[in-house]
This record gives C-alpha cells, sequence and structure tokens, in this order.
C-alpha cells in the first residue's frame, strides 16, 4: 500500500476549448460578446485594494443582489462563479444514501461533482425532443437539480412545472440552476417561488447574461435557513472565496440595470434572427431561452460541421454523448459574428 492507492479517484469535467488565437468567432463556451458595464470598467484601477483580505461575507455584493432581486440578503449565498456555488450545495444539501436526480440531458459538471462527493445519482431521460418529466422527479430522492433553461439544450420548462417538482420533494431540497434565465421570457424564474418552498434554491451566474465569465462570481437565492447551512460549510472550507476585485466589480455590474437590459435584448433578438435562418438553412433548432442555440442538421453531421468551422476558426460546442451527438451548441455573438456563421453555413449546405 502506498499514497497512490489513497488518492481521490476522478473523472474531471471538460471545459469547452480556450483558443489562444485572437482572431476566432468562438462561440464555444456560451461568453457575452457586449463586456460589461463601463460603471465595471471605471473601477478597475483601485491597486491598493489588493495589499489586504476581502470582506468575507462579501456584504457589499450580497447587499446589491438583495436590493436587486427584492429579497433579504440573509437569503443570498454569493461565491466564485456558479460551478463554486453548486459545487457547495452538492456537499451542502446532498448528503443521503438516496439517490440525486438530474436529467440525462444536462450540465456535464452535475455527475462530476457527485463522483467527487460521492454521493449516489440517477439520470432520468429526457423526452426525445429534450423536454423534462416532471413526474420522472416524483420518486424517493436525496436532492433534485435542473438547469432552466436546460443546457445544453436550450429548453425552457415553464415554471408551473418547476413548481410541481418542487411541490413534489417538499423532503430534499431542489437545486433550479439559471445560468441562463435573463434570456427567458420574464416571470420565468423560480426566483418568485423561493418565498413559498423552504427546500428551493435557485442559483445565477454573472457569466453570461452579465458578460463576467473571466471574474468569476455566481450566488444563490433561498429561504435562510438553506442559505445558513450552505455559509457554514463555506466557513469550514474557504473564508475567503470572494476575492476584493469581484466584489467591487460585481456591485458595479447589478447598478447598471439599462446597460443589463440593453445587451440582453440584443442577444435575443439576434438569436431569434439566427435560430430562423438556421430553420431555412434545414436545421432542426430546439427553442431557445438562452443566450446559445442547440441545432442538428437534416442531412450534414454536426461533427463534419464542428470540425469544418474550426478549420475557419469558427468556434462551436460538439458533444460526442449518446442522443446529442448530432447536435451544435452555438453560442450567440454579436450580429456580425452571427452573419458570419450564415454564410459559413450556408456555403456548407
Ligand atoms: C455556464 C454554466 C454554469 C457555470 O457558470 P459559472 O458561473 O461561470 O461557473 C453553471 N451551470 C450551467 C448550466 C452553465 O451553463
Amino acid at each position: 500500500m502506498n499514497w497512490r492507492d489513497y488518492v481521490r479517484p476522478v473523472e474531471p469535467y471538460t471545459p469547452g476549448e480556450q483558443p489562444k488565437d485572437a482572431d476566432v468567432i468562438k462561440l464555444n463556451t456560451n461568453e457575452n460578446p457586449y463586456g460589461p458595464s463601463a460603471r465595471v470598467q471605471s473601477c478597475v484601477q483601485d491597486f491598493d485594494l489588493l495589499r489586504k483580505y476581502p470582506d468575507p461575507a462579501a456584504t457589499d455584493l450580497v447587499d446589491a443582489l438583495a436590493e436587486f432581486h427584492g429579497v433579504d440578503p440573509a437569503q443570498v449565498f454569493v461565491g466564485v462563479g456558479s460551478d463554486d456555488v453548486l459545487g457547495m450545495a452538492f456537499l451542502t444539501f446532498f448528503n443521503s444514501d438516496r439517490p440525486v436526480l438530474f436529467p440525462d440531458i444536462t450540465y456535464s459538471f452535475y455527475p462530476v461533482w457527485a463522483e467527487l462527493y460521492k454521493i449516489p445519482f440517477k439520470t432520468k431521460p429526457l423526452t426525445e425532443d429534450f423536454r423534462i418529466l416532471p413526474e420522472d422527479y416524483s420518486e424517493e430522492n436525496g436532492g433534485v437539480i435542473f438547469p432552466n433553461p436546460n443546457a445544453p439544450t436550450a429548453r425552457l420548462l415553464e415554471l408551473s412545472v418547476v413548481e410541481e417538482i418542487v411541490q413534489a420533494n417538499r423532503d430534499s431540497v431542489v437545486i433550479v440552476d439559471e445560468a441562463y434565465i435573463d434570456f427567458a421570457p420574464e416571470g420565468s424564474s423560480a426566483l418568485s417561488l423561493v418565498d413559498r418552498y423552504d427546500n428551493l434554491l435557485v442559483v445565477r451566474t454573472f457569466s453570461k447574461s452579465r458578460s463576467m465569465a473571466g471574474l468569476r462570481i455566481g450566488y444563490a437565492i433561498g429561504q435562510k435557513e438553506l442559505i445558513d447551512a450552505m455559509q457554514a460549510v463555506k466557513y469550514s472550507y474557504n473564508s475567503y472565496t470572494m476575492n476584493r476585485p469581484s466584489i467591487l466589480y460585481g456591485c458595479a455590474s447589478v447598478a447598471d440595470d439599462d446597460y443589463f437590459r440593453k445587451t440582453i435584448s440584443m442577444i435575443i433578438a439576434t438569436r431569434e434572427r439566427f435560430a430562423k435562418a438556421l430553420e431555412e438553412m434545414d436545421f432542426t433548432v430546439i427553442p431557445s431561452a438562452a443566450n446559445f442555440v442547440f441545432a442538428s442538421h437534416r442531412t450534414i453531421p454536426a461533427r463534419e460541421i464542428f470540425e469544418k468551422a474550426k478549420e475557419k476558426k469558427i468556434f462551436f460546442r460538439y458533444f460526442n454523448l449518446p442522443r446529442i451527438d448530432n447536435f451544435l451548441r452555438i453560442t450567440i455573438g454579436t450580429d456580425a459574428e452571427m452573419d458570419t456563421v450564415i454564410k459559413f453555413l450556408s456555403d456548407l449546405t
């Protein structure tokens, strides 16, 4: 026996490629093409800020988010991207012998955290057209998690169905990962249910709609008891998860609601135009409520399109996985970028 026999066995999550080349059209990791609010840029210069430890509670950011969402600061947990928040939530709430339930086609980090923390889990197949069936989530479980809109399908689950799932699981925690909800129609978010359900945790990120993937800011909202439980786990692991620039820039972003709304509506408009163009080129497009589309061509294999695009320095995301290996996930970039993509695809089809 030696130490190698006791290394924790893990199969890590594989993030999308980050090409070094600057002149690519990068539509493979759902980043936002418009950049953060100019208010963020105006507070970038303060170097002395780096000398001291940050506020471990990230109070300024928690308060800004609480005000933005109309909840109590005690209902907000912040972390280093929603990956950190989700990982912390797995560690905090998914601690039973019963399996955690999530869809078979979903954010591929969920099974990785489950394996890492030795949490039993069971996947529930989406329908043929990638819908979540609420009745799949009514059996005994140690927790439920799904993204809404789902990733990588972009499909939205109606709020009434989300509520049905939360309602059917009063004895376990249901996590709704709303990484893309800002691109969905108004009234789709489960945040409106938080006051009524003590078992609901809603997770959000600054990476997509706020265009701050490089900064790593995510948060969760739920009733105080849930947030207190997550804080206890966080303070048992690393008190200073949020660095000073993240707290400062995060607050600046939240303060600029006009810019936030403007860029989101630009992306939604481009998405609708792009989806229509794809359909005209013989693609099947799953209705998208996110900043990306999930599409499959009727005759040309997805892998072939993916590889040919890459030769032209256009990056899409391709998953060589059962059921979705003939689909491409394409992030919505600027109008100019999408025009280049449409031109490339129409030459191909
Ligand atoms: C992008 C994404 C995340 C992670 O976002 P970060 O805040 O950048 O860590 C979480 N869940 C889903 C479904 C995502 O697509």
